[in-house]
């Protein structure tokens, strides 16, 4: 039996890419110096995969910032506009995933989305009628040598044709259809090359079959590869799926002239069924994805070890392998210095999953499989079960009443209320919550973190960051103001360090989009809040000022999603622990004299199922009632805020306003203003932020263009409703383009209260 990685993580252990890309943006080393950051990181993250005998190791998973975008590129699909800065390629290709600003143009990024139910996200290809598909790019090809020449033969993995058409964005007339032949054209090609190149597996990433497909899709999705599987030599061809099951479409793959064919056995609840009611061809060579590689916890060898006894009654050929690409999962656990031994025990980062592969693959090659010293080490670990638990927490979640679920009075008469008593501007302006994390801010964590100052001088430090935060605010002359977060590392690990139930990592850093890694804390136990966690810097802040503070908070399904949950109790209970912690901190921020709270959800849609038939059912059927639950206690005079990172929510705007909170922010300015469609349609009620302008890219907008935004959102939205920020937090951001920008967008929205309506 032999084991394959899907993907494996490319930032590196240390975060070595990033930093080396981020000194190359500001021109602190050059190109060579880039790339041979990324030539070290490559050769190591594939001698780790060979070194843990991995079978089949990727290559041309690295990126240095995105795989969809490099497979744009690699295709060509590169709009004019980044062309026509005439920047060198490696400089194009930035320009597409950042933007571009300086001496050869000015232009924005590429839309950016998330990658499927992850906290991942991708640069979305754009293809115009002028685009021409081919294969320009040398990238797989080149990878590929390099790691030959290391001694390792790699099986080279790209997004599939089917899963790059779906996920691109067609700006003119044409469509998918229009460009199926040279879409088709250009991977025979890669194909092709692979085959002389003396590649052995070629892996097609098609994460887009776990969706609900239609008929068109199908028939698409054979008329692709029925083209491409016609050249395929040499090569064997691996169909790679993920984050769910293949039900739609198992027949058809199946029947195709596919050599492999990876399925995911930990999100795909239909798969093992799929195996045993349909059978498995014989000549195929089945990929199980058994380890995780989205969670964090050792796997279970018991479980495992009974998927592939199954499995085994109906395939011939079975690889083990991850469930995904470790991409989402933390480099190693080697790195973790403070967690107790008894608790790192229980878990399992990138490195150590290569590990479970080996250990999994020798229980399943040996004739006793149930008397191996792996085997047995494992059961007897996840046998113990873990403390974890907190009987209070567990009581209080039980007794919820079915009317802490709702707010009263209704929202009109809160609307009529609030309107009153805040008397804002028309167009009222606000930020998100963060402003610019600067060197000094975090270099004042740190040196807390590690003693070297006092928490006396920490906090003085947060003060005055503070302070001057609300007076730049005041200068730029915002409606509603923020106290810029300082204090916080990160929107989620701030609160889980300040409730009880958590567990953090010092370096498990997860990529979520180019040079940017979260570090998501481990949910271990029952989640409490032990005392007020935000009240002292709220207070503080509004202390400063006339204007309303807002009080800031992350809601609890953001809490959950960009945590690592526990496996042992239900989504949905984490989620209810957590709101009424949250809604307790509401109730003492409200009790403080703070007139409005904003309850980040910035997460809410990533984990919505990818199949529609699950949404209700496996999800918002909790989720909206846990954000309902942090909230129903407050005062009608008490403005609820929510944002939501990203406009993706189009279709689900009626659980979105069944929130009910009293206003939404969300991202509209890199995708078009479809969402404020689709407001309109469903007569949201909630106002709303469409956010004018990308917090993503350090491009400065101007006013015209943040007031010609303004005005397309004027066509759909009533004026009393709309409200004017930006499209996420600034903390990402410098000072002088945050300034800027905000000055652009409050003259923007004195112009529009001039104009009569
Ligand atoms: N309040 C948070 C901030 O401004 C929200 C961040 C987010 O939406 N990702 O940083
Ligand atoms: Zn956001």
């Amino acid at each position: 039996m032999r084991t394959s990685v899907v993907g494996y993580p490319r930032v590196g252990a240390l975060r070595e890419l990033k930093f080396a890309s981020e000194k190359y943006f500001k021109k602190e080393i050059s190109v060579n110096e880039l790339q041979a950051t990324a030539r070290n990181l490559r050769s190591t993250h594939w001698n780790t995969q060979k070194n843990h005998g991995i079978g089949f190791i990727p290559s041309n998973d690295f990126s240095f910032y995105d795989t969809v975008l490099d497979t744009a590129v690699l295709l060509n699909v590169i709009p004019a506009r980044y062309r026509n800065l005439e920047l060198s390629p490696i400089d194009t290709y930035f320009a597409m995933a950042r933007g571009y600003q300086g001496a050869n143009g000015d232009v924005k990024a590429l839309a950016m989305k998330k990658w499927f139910n992850t906290n991942y996200h991708y640069m979305v290809p754009e293809i115009d009628d002028n685009t021409e598909i081919r294969l320009t790019g040398t990238k797989p090809f080149d990878e590929f040598e390099e790691a030959k020449k290391l001694g390792i033969k790699t099986k080279p993995v790209l997004i599939g044709a089917f899963t790059f058409l779906k996920l691109a964005r067609f700006t003119g007339e044409k469509c998918e259809k229009d460009f199926t032949d040279t879409v088709i054209w250009a991977y025979l090609q890669i194909l092709t090359k692979f085959s002389e190149m003396g590649a052995e597996w070629l892996q097609f990433d098609e994460p887009f079959l776990v969706h609900d497909l239609t008929d068109e899709d199908i028939l698409l999705f054979k008329r692709l590869y029925t083209a491409i599987l016609s050249v395929k030599g040499t090569v064997n061809v691996l169909l790679q799926t993920y984050f769910g099951d293949v039900r739609d479409c198992y027949q058809e793959i199946t029947g195709m002239d596919f050599d492999g064919i990876g399925m995911d056995f930990i999100e795909g609840r239909k798969s093992l069924e799929l195996v045993k009611s349909n059978g498995f061809p014989s000549d195929k060579v089945l990929f199980a994805g058994i380890i995780n590689g989205k969670n964090i916890w050792k796997n279970d060898y018991k479980k495992s070890f009974d998927i592939i006894s199954e499995l085994k009654k109906h395939c011939s050929h079975i690889v083990l392998g991850t469930s995904c690409s470790l991409l989402h999962v933390p480099y190693t656990l080697q790195n973790e210095t403070k967690l107790p031994e008894q608790q790192k025990d229980y878990f399992s980062f990138a490195v150590e999953k290569l590990g479970e592969l080996k250990e999994l693959k020798e229980i399943c090659s040996s004739q006793n499989p149930l008397e191996t010293e792996e085997y047995k080490r494992n059961i007897n670990l996840l046998g113990k079960g873990r403390k974890c638990s907190n009987e209070k927490v567990q009581q209080r979640v039980s007794k919820i009443r079915e009317s802490e679920f709702t707010r009263l009075p209704e929202f009109s008469a809160r609307e009529a209320i609030q309107q009153k008593n805040f008397d804002l501007p028309c167009f009222p302006t606000t930020t998100i919550g963060s402003f610019p994390q600067t060197a000094e801010v975090k270099a004042n964590r740190t040196a807390f973190r590690k003693g070297i100052i006092t928490e006396t001088q920490y906090r003085d430090f947060v003060k005055e960051k503070i302070f001057e935060c609300v007076r730049v605010q005041e200068e730029i002359g915002l409606d509603v103001l923020v106290h810029g977060e300082f204090e916080r590392n990160d929107m989620v690990e701030y609160f889980g360090e300040c409730l009880d139930g958590y567990l953090f990592t010092e370096k498990g850093w997860v990529q979520s989009y180019g040079t940017r890694c979260v570090k998501p804390p481990v949910i271990w136990g029952d989640i409490s809040r032990e005392k007020p966690m935000t009240v002292e810097w709220s207070v503080y802040a509004q202390s400063l000022t006339k204007k309303p503070m807002k009080g800031m908070l992350t809601g609890p399904v953001t809490i959950l999603n960009w945590s690592f949950p526990r496996e042992d109790i239900s989504l949905k209970e984490i989620a209810y622990q957590i709101a009424l912690a949250i809604g307790d901190e509401v109730l003492d921020l409200e009790s403080n004299g703070i007139r409005i709270i904003q309850i980040d959800e910035a997460a809410l849609r990533e984990k919505l199922p990818l199949r529609k038939s699950d949404w209700d059912s496996e999800y918002l059927n909790w989720a909206i009632p846990a954000f309902r639950l942090v909230h129903s206690g407050v005062k009608p005079e008490t403005q609820i805020h929510t944002h939501m990172c990203y406009s993706e929510f189009t279709d689900i705007i009626p659980a979105i306003d069944n929130m009910d909170a009293d206003v939404i922010t969300f991202e509209a300015s890199r995708s078009d203003l479809m969402i404020l469609d689709s407001l309109k349609e469903n007569h949201f009620k909630t106002e709303v932020g469409p956010g004018v302008y990308d917090i993503h890219s350090p491009r400065v907008p101007s006013v015209e263009e943040i007031e010609s935004a303004l005005h397309e959102m004027l066509k759909r939205l009533p004026k009393e409703k709309l409200w004017v920020n930006p499209d996420c937090g600034l903390k990402t951001r410098q000072y002088a383009e945050t300034k800027s920008s905000l000055e652009h967008m409050v003259q923007a929205a004195r112009r529009l209260r001039n104009e009569a309506f």
